[in-house]
């Protein structure tokens, strides 16, 4: 029976060999072209359950269908024209999203504002080069000079826009992998309590002696649409205790790849030797550290004042009474917006892939214009722009090896 396209239909599905009723579905129809990979498409709405659906696939395999590869929707979608890589690999990103704010930048991908202002940038390459092409077709005219002025000129402003996507990649990398935070401070200072409280779980064990944070905590939390990968260390302190030690090496790992560090001192037992060793060892990533005074509940009040004498920027706080977490936390957000990007409208680069491309595009463009300075020819100048169109084409798809689009789906999970 003809049903016609984009349409729902109540039925069932019956084994056609022992005539039994599986499940009672809704099945959408869906004819090409407008459907998801542009070509015809049926949907199965079946009951939940791991059974039914399993009894109803294993059905239309053995009727002749066959399980989807990783990604391959998306990849027909891709090769019949419908979406470009761009949007393909945001379509993953969305997939992966941890929160709001990096699930709309990858809608704004898949709407397609990088590809726009990609193949923007690759149309302004290919007009350079066809006024180049129709200098050295006609070189009785000398206007060589005059033409390599301008494409000096349209070249810089070319750089000008990489150079800002691949800025953006650094946030985009936070909104796809979170910001790494390290929480440092000697033992007892309230590192797993903070983390328990930020992330408004019990993970972490909480306890009174000493050094009992031994390994790398981490939990993910959402401050506010960012997400934030807090790592409570061991206590930094020297120890001759074999684990605590193996525990001390890893906090020193932590806070080198930390995005950011949460240093935590102690109103109640003020800055001691083991502050001084920390501060030490954490004084050449300066520019990433808050500091934050814990316990103000509660304090020695002289103590807290010889903090505040000896670090005057810190955020006081007090977890056990809740005060103070919100400033922590929007020191934090200032920290990452200090990048003063427009996280809501701008164009931001999140992908590894892309951001690669376009560093060798900008190569390829510093190379030109100072080839152009050197006095080269247009031809040579030429082949500079051709690489750099290239490689803006390897991210939107225009000119790709198939290997590498099998990389990209590969990653893909199954069933998109
Ligand atoms: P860590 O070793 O730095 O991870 O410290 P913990 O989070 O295990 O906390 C050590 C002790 O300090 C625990 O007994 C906590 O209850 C206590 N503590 C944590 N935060 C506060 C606070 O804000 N005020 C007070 N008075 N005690 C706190």
């Amino acid at each position: 029976m003809e049903y016609p396209s984009h349409t729902i239909r109540y039925g069932k599905i019956v084994d056609p060999e022992t005539n039994e009723v599986i499940d009672e579905v809704l099945v959408s129809k869906m004819a090409a072209p407008k459907t998801y990979t542009t070509e015809d498409v049926v949907e199965i709405n079946c009951h939940g359950g791991f059974v039914t659906a399993r009894r109803i696939l294993d059905l239309l395999f053995r009727l002749g269908a066959r399980p989807a590869e990783p990604g391959e929707f998306t990849k027909r979608a891709f090769i019949n024209g419908r979406i470009d890589l761009v949007q393909a690999e945001a379509i993953m990103d969305l997939i992966g999203a941890v929160t709001e704010k990096s699930s709309k930048a990858a809608v704004m991908q898949l709407e397609g504002r990088l590809s726009e202002k990609l193949n923007k940038i690759r149309e302004s390459l290919v007009n350079i080069l066809a006024k180049i092409e129709v200098n050295l077709d006609y070189p009785e005219y000398d206007f060589e000079e005059v033409t390599t002025r301008e494409c000096v000129q349209v070249i810089n402003s070319i750089k000008g826009d990489l150079k800002t996507l691949i800025e953006s990649f650094d946030y985009g990398k936070v909104l796809r992998e979170g910001l790494n935070v390290a929480i440092i401070g000697k033992p007892n200072a309230g590192k797993s309590s903070l983390l328990n409280r930020l992330s408004g779980k019990n993970r972490a064990i909480v306890t009174d002696i000493p050094g009992t944070t031994r390994d790398i905590l981490e939990e993910y939390v959402n401050i506010q649409g960012l997400p934030v990968r807090l790592l409570d260390t061991a206590g930094l302190r020297e120890t001759t205790d074999v684990v605590e030690k193996i525990g001390v090496e890893k906090a020193l790992e932590v806070i080198d790849t930390a995005d950011l560090i949460i240093f935590m001192l102690d109103a109640q037992t003020g800055f001691e030797k083991e502050d001084r060793d920390i501060l030490e060892k954490i004084r050449r990533y300066y520019s990433k550290v808050l500091y934050v005074v814990n316990k103000t509940d509660r304090p020695d009040k002289e103590k807290l004042e010889e903090i505040r004498r000896i670090i005057p920027e810190t955020i006081e706080i007090s977890v056990l009474e809740d005060y103070g977490i919100d400033n922590l936390e929007k020191a934090i957000l200032e920290f990452v917006n200090k990048a003063r990007i427009d996280t809501d409208n701008q164009i931001i680069v999140t992908n590894a892939r892309h951001k690669k491309l376009l560093n060798e595009a900008l190569e390829n463009l510093n190379s030109a214009v100072s080839a152009a300075e050197n006095g080269m020819t247009l031809d040579l100048i030429s082949m500079d722009i051709k690489n750099a169109a290239e490689k803006i084409g390897f991210i939107t798809g225009h000119e790709v090896t198939e290997e590498v689009v099998m990389n990209i789906f590969e990653n893909f999970c199954i069933g998109k």
